[in-house]
């Protein structure tokens, strides 16, 4: 279980977060929507401390994120599964290589249990074929998938996607919201920053509507997109929709 406490972040003299209180439980897979600007990248970058949160913690399965420092933050970030918008792939390595790198170099695995973890891994995404292949050589579609693979290889806790498909052309969209959906069936706990609200719709257990760095409005999907009560979430839908 995620849960982030009165979370609070400034860059300088702007405050971006506002004592942000969001939980995601076990096997849930929360869907945080809002404006451009109103903090979302940086509360998920909180979560896994690419963002030094000012005020607040973040605790994982009870342990507190927030609190670790040099070798137990190295450990406790291979927990916290990260997928961005681009995908970050190394280019000049091979797609298998890819996801046994983290594998080897921080979780210590041998070559030969990295490498059977990184097939297994490629085969849930429906990549297994392209294991030899360079990331230039696939769709961004499939360098997505490839990069959920690598974060799934390392065995998370948690999966953080920040708009995993805002990068891709409309018809590769798809296939990354299916590994997610399969991934959410599987029972990983995932908080998801997108804009895909068909998705959210169907996919998510609860929807977290920010504004401004708070959380404004938060619900099952039916209720947020259904009847939302915030002027702010209804101009924001109206505008989205
Ligand atoms: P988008 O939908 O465009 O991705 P977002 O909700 O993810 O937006 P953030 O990227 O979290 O928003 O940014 C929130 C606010 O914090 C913005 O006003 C942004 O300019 C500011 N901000 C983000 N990172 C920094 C930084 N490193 N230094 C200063 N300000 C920052
Ligand atoms: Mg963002």
């Amino acid at each position: 279980m995620l849960e982030i406490n009165k979370l609070g972040k400034s860059f300088g003299t702007t405050e971006v977060l506002t004592s942000i209180d969001l939980s995601v439980r076990p096997g849930e897979l929360v869907f945080v929507i809002g404006p451009s600007g109103s903090g979302k990248s940086t509360m998920l970058r909180c979560c896994n401390r690419l963002e030094e949160p000012s005020s607040g913690t973040i605790l994982l399965d009870g342990e507190h994120v927030t609190a670790c420092q040099g070798r137990a933050l190295d450990k406790m970030r291979l927990k916290i599964g990260m997928v961005f918008q681009g995908f970050h792939l190394y280019p000049h390595k091979s797609v298998l290589a890819n996801v046994m790198l983290a594998q080897v170099k921080a979780l210590k695995r041998s070559k030969a249990d990295a490498k059977t973890r990184a097939i297994e891994m490629l085969e849930h995404v429906g990549l297994a074929h392209k294991a030899e292949s360079m990331p230039s050589e696939l769709s961004g579609g499939q360098q997505q998938r490839v990069a959920i693979a690598r974060a799934l290889a390392l065995d998370p806790k948690v999966m953080l996607f920040d708009e995993p498909t805002s990068a891709l052309d409309p018809e590769l969209v798809g296939s990354v919201l299916k590994v997610m959906k399969q991934l959410r069936e599987e029972g990983m706990t995932m908080l998801v920053v997108s804009h895909e609200m068909e998705f959210a719709r169907e996919a998510a257990d609860r929807v977290v509507f920010m504004d401004g760095g708070v959380v404004v409005e938060s619900g099952p999907p039916e209720e947020i997109f259904g009847n939302p009560q915030s002027p702010r979430l209804q101009s924001f839908l109206s505008r989205v929709n």
